[in-house]
This record gives structure tokens, C-alpha cells and sequence, in this order.
């Protein structure tokens, strides 16, 4: 890189950092690196090492580090004069952009309108809930516990996490939290399928109570699989069953596919694997192919806001349309479903076949490249369901070990106890060998430091 002095240790950027930088910055703690180059799943450091990415950007960067394509469609975007900016008037590159993304919606492309946004998943969220409260006269939100929709503060409403929310008085009011279909700590006690069956129940005679105490919402948000909250796939007749519920009361189902949207679980969106049709998607990280990019894909018939309803200077970044259709170009071309569906199965394969060496695995779960590991601490006696509490020491403590073996994964769930693994969907076979290679290593560290210090202790 001509003109910039690169220095060879991370420990000086990371003491700039946090002399430069806020307070509230968060992946410098779990990752504490400076970043010199990345290409495909793999990250570099300015010492050298080289990391396996597991994170990809949140999840953001569905071909990996500066594909080809990717890079190429900025070049040429440059190269053609592009206007970087645009609010949100059209161009050749926009107009081409939203027939492909209508092109992947469920129907006919006309049966749907979309909405850019300022480019961050929650500003999405934020325009979603507007338009919900907008088109139906009402203003109720109902949402699930551990839900993950965002900062801001509507988004951070209807967010189950309490530790962004509790110091933060006056968050939107209106908010509904139902429990969530989470089967290795089910809310009901009960598990399995009955579980899943009576939680679809409660959410129908909730709604159809008329002293339920609350007044009937707008909208109804959801994830088809919870991501920050844990990894946590909604059962198929759970959805099925909210999709009818929520149809038969007129009110709005919002999919926030922010994170497991565009071929991540191994479809394009996660709701697919329910064969439901929302009526509104919110979109963003890898719709954008890199760069920022939100937008909000919502059914024709809601479309009854007036001009500047929603509004946000940076709705119309060029870049990220180019790198958007490159990234979904390339997404159609290759099989990079096929990639996902293949890969993540053998990782999932593999992750239960260490199962068996390390029970601190207590649950192995997810879709495709969306894949998450809760860790238990089974010397603590297990709950009516066989399940072990978490462990959050041991799991911060395979995160650095993960790390160290130069494997960059995510924490996330009920007390960080989840080990969440969000690799570029280009991620190859043998690179999932890699991962569990790494993975296999941290968790011997892990476990032995762990089980060392409450000896010592
Ligand atoms: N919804 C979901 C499901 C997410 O995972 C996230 C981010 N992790 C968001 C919304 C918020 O996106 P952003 O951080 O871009 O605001």
C-alpha cells in the first residue's frame, strides 16, 4: 500500500485504538488484532498471521474478502463515472439492482416494493415497524425473546438482549415479547415437538383473547433463525403457524433476514426452508456485497406512505448496488447454495462428531453456513430436559483459544455461550477442515485451562 507506514505490531494500533476510539467498541476485545489485508476466508494481520474469518463481517461478506467479482464491479463502477451518491434517484446500476432483488422475492416480482435505507440492517428494522404502524392505523409491535434487530432505539425495542436496553430509559413503547421456539432451553419446560406445537398455540389464542391485555399490533418481527440471540432455528410449524395466525388477524409479518437472508442458511432467505410469504423482509450486510446497504422488500398493497415517510441521506450508494448484483450474480452462477447446503452440512457433521469427545458441546445447531455450538458446564446437574447450564467462562475461554489458533469465530446467546460460526459461503471443504482442525485444538486448550483453574480455585 503506497503511502501508508505499516507497523509490524498489533499491540501499537490496538494502544492508538483505544486512545483514539470509543469506549463502546466491542470485537477488539475478542479479536485483538490490526487488520493488513484479507482475501476469501482468509484475514491477515499486520505481524503476519494469518486467520481463518468465521465472522465475515457479521455474516456480511457472502463471497468472502475481495472476490473478484466483487472488486471488479467497483473498478468498473469508477471506471464508468458512477456517481457515488444519489439519495435516492434511480440509475442504470440501481434500476438493474432492484429487478434482480425483486427477482428473488417469493411471486411475481410485481407483487412486491422495496425500500433503501441508510444503509444499516436497523435502519431497515426502523422503516419496516413505521411502515407496519403507517399502513395499519395501529401501533403494538410483538417480538420474540432473544431477538436481534438492532441499536437504534425502535430496533433496540424489539431486541430480547436486556444488556444494551437496561440503561437506556424510554425505548419505544408498545412492545410485546412472546418466547421463541428455542428447543435446547424450552420456554414451556416441555421440548420436542409438543413444545413447538404449544407455542404456536399460545402466540393464536394470545392474539385471539380479547382481554389478552394487549391491543392488537401492526406487526409481528421475527427471525427465521435467531443469529445474535444464539443460533436458533424457528421450527417449520412454528412459522407455518404464525404466518396463519398473523393472516387471519391482519397483522404484518416482518422477516428480518438481515443475517440469515441471501443464500446463508442455504436458501436464499431462511423463511424458504417454511415455504411462507412474508410481508415485509428486512435485508441487509450481504445484500449489499460488502458495502453498506439496507433495504426493506415489503408487498405492493402496503405501500401507502407518503413521500418522505422514510427518509435518510446515504439511501443511494452506488457501490453497494454494484457490489450487491455482482455479489447475487456470482451467488446465482456458481452454486453457491449448493457450496452452502454441502459445506455446512460436513461442518455440522463434523462439529457432532467432536460432540462426542468434548460434552461442553451441549447443542449443535443451525442451517447451512449459519452454525452455532452452545457450551454447557455438565459438572453442573442438567435440567428436566437433560440440558446442562451454560458456561460462559469456558465459552469466552474457547473464543481466545479459537482465536489463538488463528480461527476467528463469534460469541453470542443467553450469556455469550454460544460459539457461532458465520464463514463466507464460498467456504470450501477443505477450509471447513481447517475450522475444525482449529476448533478441535482450542477446545483441548480451553477445556484443560478451565477445568486447571477451578482446581486452583
Ligand atoms: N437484524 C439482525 C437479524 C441482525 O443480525 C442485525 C445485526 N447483527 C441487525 C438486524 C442490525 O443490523 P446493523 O448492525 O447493520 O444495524
Amino acid at each position: 500500500m503506497e503511502g501508508l507506514a505499516i507497523s509490524i505490531s498489533n499491540a501499537h494500533y490496538l494502544e492508538r485504538q483505544s486512545r483514539f476510539e470509543s469506549n463502546a467498541r466491542s470485537y477488539p476485545h475478542k479479536f485483538p488484532i490490526a487488520i493488513k489485508s484479507a482475501q476469501g476466508a482468509w484475514v491477515t494481520d499486520v505481524e503476519g498471521r494469518q486467520y481463518l474469518d468465521c465472522l465475515s463481517g457479521a455474516g456480511t461478506l457472502a463471497l468472502g474478502h475481495n472476490h473478484s467479482a466483487v472488486i471488479g464491479a467497483i473498478r468498473d463502477a469508477l471506471d464508468h463515472q458512477l456517481p457515488l451518491h444519489t439519495l435516492d434517484l434511480t440509475t442504470p446500476i440501481k434500476d438493474a439492482f432492484c429487478e434482480t432483488v425483486l427477482k428473488l422475492l417469493p411471486g411475481s416480482p410485481e407483487d412486491w416494493r422495496l425500500q433503501f435505507c441508510g444503509s444499516t440492517g436497523a435502519d431497515a428494522v426502523e422503516a419496516a415497524l413505521k411502515l407496519a404502524k403507517i399502513a395499519t392505523g395501529r401501533s403494538g409491535i410483538i417480538s420474540f425473546c432473544g431477538a436481534y434487530h438492532g441499536m437504534t432505539h425502535g430496533a433496540l425495542s424489539v431486541t430480547g438482549n436486556l444488556g444494551p436496553k437496561t440503561s437506556v430509559g424510554g425505548l419505544m413503547p408498545g412492545v410485546q415479547f412472546l418466547p421463541y421456539p428455542y428447543s435446547y432451553r424450552c420456554p414451556l419446560g416441555i421440548g420436542g415437538e409438543a413444545a413447538v406445537i404449544a407455542l404456536g398455540v399460545l402466540v393464536e389464542r394470545f392474539l385471539d383473547d380479547v382481554e389478552s391485555g394487549v391491543i392488537k399490533p401492526a406487526a409481528i418481527i421475527v427471525e427465521a433463525i435467531q443469529g445474535e440471540g444464539g443460533v436458533i432455528p424457528a421450527p417449520v410449524p412454528w412459522l407455518v403457524k404464525l404466518r396463519e395466525v398473523t393472516r387471519r388477524h391482519g397483522i404484518i409479518l416482518i422477516l428480518d433476514e438481515v443475517q440469515a437472508g441471501i443464500g446463508r442458511t442455504g436458501q436464499w432467505f431462511a423463511f424458504e426452508h417454511a415455504k411462507i410469504v412474508p410481508d415485509m423482509i428486512v435485508l441487509s450486510k450481504a445484500i449489499g456485497g460488502g458495502l453498506p446497504l439496507s433495504l426493506v422488500a415489503y408487498q405492493a398493497g402496503y405501500d401507502v406512505w407518503s413521500p418522505g415517510a422514510h427518509a435518510g441521506t446515504f439511501r443511494g450508494n452506488q457501490l453497494a448496488m454494484a457490489t450487491g448484483q455482482a455479489t447475487l450474480d456470482i451467488m446465482a452462477k456458481t452454486g453457491v447454495l449448493d457450496n452452502v447446503r454441502s459445506v455446512g452440512a460436513a461442518l455440522e457433521h463434523s462439529l457432532m462428531h467432536l460432540q462426542r469427545r468434548f460434552p461442553c458441546m451441549g447443542d449443535i445447531r443451525g442451517r447451512g453456513l449459519m452454525l452455532g455450538i452452545e457450551i454447557v458446564d455438565t459438572e453442573l446437574s442438567p435440567d428436566s430436559l437433560g440440558s446442562h447450564p451454560a458456561h460462559p467462562r469456558l465459552s469466552q475461554a474457547l473464543q481466545r483459544a479459537c482465536f489463538d489458533n488463528q480461527l476467528i469465530a463469534e460469541r453470542g446467546g443467553r450469556h455469550g455461550a454460544v460459539l457461532r460460526l458465520l464463514p463466507p459461503l464460498t467456504l470450501t471443504h477443505q477450509e471447513g477442515d481447517i475450522v475444525i482442525e482449529r476448533l478441535e485444538a482450542a477446545l483441548e486448550t480451553a477445556t484443560r485451562a478451565v477445568q486447571e483453574a477451578t482446581v486452583h480455585a
